[in-house]
């Protein structure tokens, strides 16, 4: 007698082809088996009307604090996610030691929120044995940041390093813990500061191997394809697998026309036999760092270097003239507009009643310019402010959708206060409440696919992802037509709707839309060979 047999639901397996109708019974966390007429079992949920479906993966998530916090996973599993990795762009909350910590974890918060402090950060081993004691609602893997290992072990210095040696060995040391990827974050300080072939120099241990590297690239606006290809040659030199994350085209001028160019890129990078894909966010807003405005050459030093540079008057207006003439860097601010900037989280108590305003706003609020305003802010927050940018257009989105190699992500950031960008609570409705019912732009089996089998594989996550014997039990059951995604900017922590049951390990984590409080879910790690 199997554990559970859900009957008569149509399956939407994961590979993209037609649904069909089967049963599926589970045993010990596992589907047992696919058919009719399967025999008895001690749960038997009827799923005749409704989707069955592999459990949904997001693998670029910034939850890498927020997973020890109370109440994590009911956002997710509302959304029908199973398994998630954190540890993206370069940022993630391991390994660091005691050298530069503090400052590693304030420049963190605005993208990870608090971490406790209990949590030990020197190793990934470390850090997975400790959310190993918690009861996890969901799966739960990571990857490790290449941006936290040089400023653990270099700080925020222009400079690179004389000798690499030691970014090498805590890169093996973490694929020995188990992280599925390397991720970068080179629009970030102090990953900024590495040219290609320092950066080719850093990642020498990924040479010939089979651990993906995820990158946030060094451009996302005018230098977008420079980006691309700049990803495509450390590719080619590394001989390991790429995956540029959150593909896009910031700044109205760039719009409709990079986004084809740099799938092109891609696709011939392909036929090269280099190993690409990319991933795509399902909004035209971003959410990082309001630091993220400033010019790489604002960034050296670390939080105190940049505060004295922002209270410098000389070097306010050298940050007016470069954010209103430069090009050689993410230009952010001339991309978009100040009103399409909007702060989401601030720390100081007389900062409050920002939260929520765009830049234009807050220094009208300030009776300051615009500039004068975000370095004020910057200052006095000590760098500790997320803000929320309008930047991209939807059509692009929809491009990237339909390239067959690009999965869908989140992107979620998890600030401890102010709001958080609605993609937390609703980007796995989203693709089927806006992208597949109404735009019409993927069909519900490729939607499908590109939530579970497609990052599944690009990330080497094993056993999951798709309906198939053997598999892990991750498993939804839903009525597409009932999705429903709450949050909004200005309402943003409202759980996402319509999620009948959602399975993880074989148990219901959700039941016929109740919280069970089951956490049956598992720290994952990547396996070699
Ligand atoms: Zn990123």
């Amino acid at each position: 007698m199997y554990n559970t047999l859900i009957r008569g639901g149509t399956l939407i397996d994961g590979t993209g082809g037609a649904p069909y109708c089967a049963d599926i019974a589970l045993q010990d966390g596992k589907i047992a088996a696919i058919g009719h007429d399967l025999g008895a079992a001690a749960q038997v949920i009827d799923a005749k009307g409704f989707c069955v479906t592999p459990g949904f993966i997001d693998i670029h998530r910034h939850g890498d604090a927020a997973v020890f916090r109370p109440g994590f996973g009911v956002a997710e599993l509302r959304q029908g996610l199973t398994t998630i990795l954190n540890g993206a762009c370069g940022v993630s909350l391991v390994p660091f030691g005691n050298r530069h910590k503090d400052e590693l974890l304030h420049y963190l918060e605005p993208i990870t929120g608090r971490l406790d402090p209990t949590i030990p950060t020197e190793s990934l081993g470390a850090y997975l044995a400790a959310l190993r004691q918690v009861a996890l609602p969901l799966n739960v893997g990571m990857m490790l940041g290449a941006g936290t290992v040089r400023a653990d072990l270099f700080g925020y210095a222009e400079e690179e390093p004389a000798d690499l040696s030691p970014i090498h060995r805590a890169l093996e040391r973490g694929i020995a813990d188990g992280a599925y990827g390397i991720s970068l974050g080179l629009g970030y300080a102090p990953e900024c500061f590495y040219t290609t072939d320092g950066l080719i120099r850093a990642l020498q241990p990924l040479k010939d191997g089979d651990i993906p590297i995820t990158v946030h690239m060094r451009h996302e606006g005018d230098g977008v394809c420079d980006s691309v290809a700049e990803m495509i040659a450390v590719a080619k030199a590394l001989r390991c697998p790429m995956h540029i994350s959150h593909l896009k085209a910031m700044g109205k001028r760039n719009w409709h026309t990079k986004i084809p160019r740099a799938l092109e890129l891609m696709a011939q990078a392909r036929e090269d036999g280099v190993d690409i894909t990319c991933d795509v966010y399902l909004y035209d807003a971003g959410s990082t760092q309001l630091l993220h405005l400033l010019p790489p050459d604002f960034l050296k030093g670390g939080v105190d270097a940049i505060c004295a540079r922002l209270r410098d008057k000389n070097q306010r207006d050298l940050l007016r003239e470069a954010i209103a003439h430069r090009h050689d860097f993410d230009n952010i601010a001339q991309m978009v507009g100040w009103e399409n900037i909007m702060l989401s989280a601030l720390n100081l108590p007389e900062y409050q009643h920002l939260i929520g305003k765009t830049l234009a706003q807050a220094a009208e609020l300030l009776q300051l310019d615009p500039v004068d305003c975000l370095c004020q802010l910057l200052a006095d927050e000590r760098c500790a402010v997320t803000m929320i940018d309008r930047m991209a257009c939807e059509d692009d989105i929809c491009t990237i959708l339909n390239d067959p190699h690009s999965s869908v992500i989140s992107d979620s950031t998890y600030p401890t206060s102010g709001k958080p960008h609605p993609r937390v609570y609703g980007s796995y409705v989203r693709i089927f409440e806006r992208f597949v019912l109404e735009k019409k732009t993927l069909d519900l089996p490729t939607a499908v696919r590109k939530i579970t089998a497609l990052p599944a594989e690009a990330m080497r996550i094993q056993n999951k992802g798709l309906l198939r014997v053997g598999m892990d039990a991750d498993i939804n059951i839903f009525k597409p037509e009932l999705l429903h995604e709450r949050a909004t900017y200005l309402d943003p922590t409202q759980e996402s709707e319509g999620m009948d049951t959602v399975f993880v390990g074989g148990v219901p984590a959700i039941l016929h839309g109740a919280w069970t409080d089951a956490g049956t879910g598992a720290v994952i790690k990547h396996q070699a060979g």
